[in-house]
């Protein structure tokens, strides 16, 4: 269903009542495309505190001065105590205004450091300063904390945060890791060589992580229930790919997985999901089962038979689906809410125990509002809130989890492992 409001702000008249009576304004989102791939303007290098980062290694084109910068990095990996943070505002003050309309502010931290209260303080700090200035950027601009100590291991995290392919992703923090990554042979096709699963493709965001992937260079296999057989191979032929006609609450799905994938599965991407809403008070015992059955018992049954048969490969990938509902809660969504957080509890649990024993990443996306056929269906005064309240004021699309799918299956994400990343526009919900 297309976004009226957003059409709408970007006429004369529309500017004029959104700036008169303070409603939201939001900007057309610059997302990736194969015809302006990267972001328009020049990726400014600025520092607070003394670093130790060797930025060179990441080789992302950073400048010391650009007029009007796409993208401003702030290297505060420095800051150990809050003295200086001051040097955080010198930095961005006078520049942020320059920032061009769809930039990205990234600003690079520290772990924090347990044996030092000071530099814990000062650098946790630094995720409150993203968020908030996430919140009053405006202009489709976009603001995300890394914490790092290994530029090079968090290369392709920040080649994806400075590019159109995180239009939608802000307010985030990802932890990096300080692992040795392999750069891809072919930085246009990352995925080439290897073979992708998505569970619930036939249509929706399950079909754009399809598509992304398959744009990448894997060989997608386009996972569905027997009912949407015909939409799976549509979509599987489209992408020149393979489609499974399987329901993953099968007690046996991940047996008859590993069965199709005899040469095995590089990336497994959960995305099938249902819901089932009713408040509790109202809700049976079916609509709980059913969705916590496909969101989560699936999810953990699968994984761990694809683990156990060893179909995943060294240097596999899971990308598992959680959202927002079950990060901030949300009425009338007890079911979904669980199965949704039970996610992040699996990818932070299994993370670094997949790693250790398969080397395998683990990792999930948490959609805000997605414009779908899901959200189509909403109530139009629930649907209406749910695109602004965020604040890019707007809602994303399939294509911007696909994305961030994208990033976390790359082969050089492999220092980014255990998180839970939002792709919500900084929704604020939970927030
Ligand atoms: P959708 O309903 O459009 O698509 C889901 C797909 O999963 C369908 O093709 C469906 O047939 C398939 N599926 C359902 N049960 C299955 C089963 N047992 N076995 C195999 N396939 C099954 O949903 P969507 O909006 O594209 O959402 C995709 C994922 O993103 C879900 O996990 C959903 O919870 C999550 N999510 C969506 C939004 C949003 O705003 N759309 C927000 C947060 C999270």
């Amino acid at each position: 269903m297309a976004d009226r409001y957003l059409s709408f702000t970007g006429t004369a008249p529309g500017r004029f009542l959104t700036r008169r009576l303070g409603l939201p304004r939001p900007a057309p989102l610059h997302r990736w495309l194969p015809e302006r791939p990267e972001l328009d303007g020049g990726r400014l290098l600025l520092t607070a505190g003394k670093s130790d980062l060797d930025l060179a290694a990441a080789d992302l084109g950073l400048t010391t001065a650009a007029e009007h910068p796409a993208a401003v990095v702030l290297d505060a990996t420095g800051v150990r105590d809050v003295g200086t943070l001051a040097e955080v505002h010198t930095a961005l003050h006078p520049v942020v205004r320059s920032v061009a309309e769809s930039g990205r502010i990234v600003v690079l931290g520290a772990p924090l450091d347990p044996a030092d209260h000071h530099q814990a303080a000062a650098q946790q700090a630094l995720e409150g300063f993203t968020r908030s200035l996430g919140k009053e950027i405006g202009r489709g601009r976009t603001v995300n904390l890394v914490r790092l100590t290994d530029a090079r291991a968090a290369a392709s995290t920040l080649g994806f945060l400075l590019s159109p392919k995180s239009a939608y992703v802000s307010g985030q923090v990802v932890e990096v890791g300080a692992r040795e990554v392999t750069p891809p042979d072919d930085p246009a096709r990352p995925l080439a060589g290897r073979t992708a699963l998505v569970t619930g493709a036939a249509r929706g965001i399950g079909e754009a992580v399809a598509e992304t992937l398959a744009r990448d260079g894997a060989r997608v296999v386009v996972l569905d229930v027997p009912q949407a057989e015909d939409d799976a191979r549509r979509v599987a032929d489209r992408l020149g790919g393979t489609s499974l006609a399987l329901d993953i609450t099968a007690p046996d799905a991940g047996e008859r997985i590993a069965a199709a994938l005899p040469d095995g599965l590089d990336v497994l991407v959960h995305n099938a999901g249902i819901t089932r809403d009713r408040r509790l008070v109202n809700m049976p015992a079916e609509r709980w089962n059913a969705v916590l059955d496909v969101n989560l018992a699936s999810v953990l049954r699968t994984t761990d038979a694809l683990l156990a048969a060893g179909t995943l490969r060294t240097g596999g990938r899971i990308v598992a689906t959680a959202s927002i509902a079950g990060l901030a809660g949300n009425a009338g969504q007890t079911n979904y809410g669980a199965s949704k957080a039970g996610i992040a509890g699996l990818v932070r649990a299994l993370a670094p125990r997949a790693l250790d024993g398969h080397g395998v990443t683990v990792n999930a996306v948490a959609p805000g509002f997605i414009e779908t056929k899901m959200t189509a269906a909403v109530p139009l005064f629930i649907r209406e809130a749910g695109r602004r309240m965020n604040s890019l004021a707007q809602g994303g699309l399939p294509a911007d989890v696909a994305e961030t799918t994208a990033w976390l299956a790359h082969p050089a994400s492999g220092a980014v492992n255990g998180q839970v990343v939002r792709v919500c526009g900084q929704s604020l919900l939970g927030a």
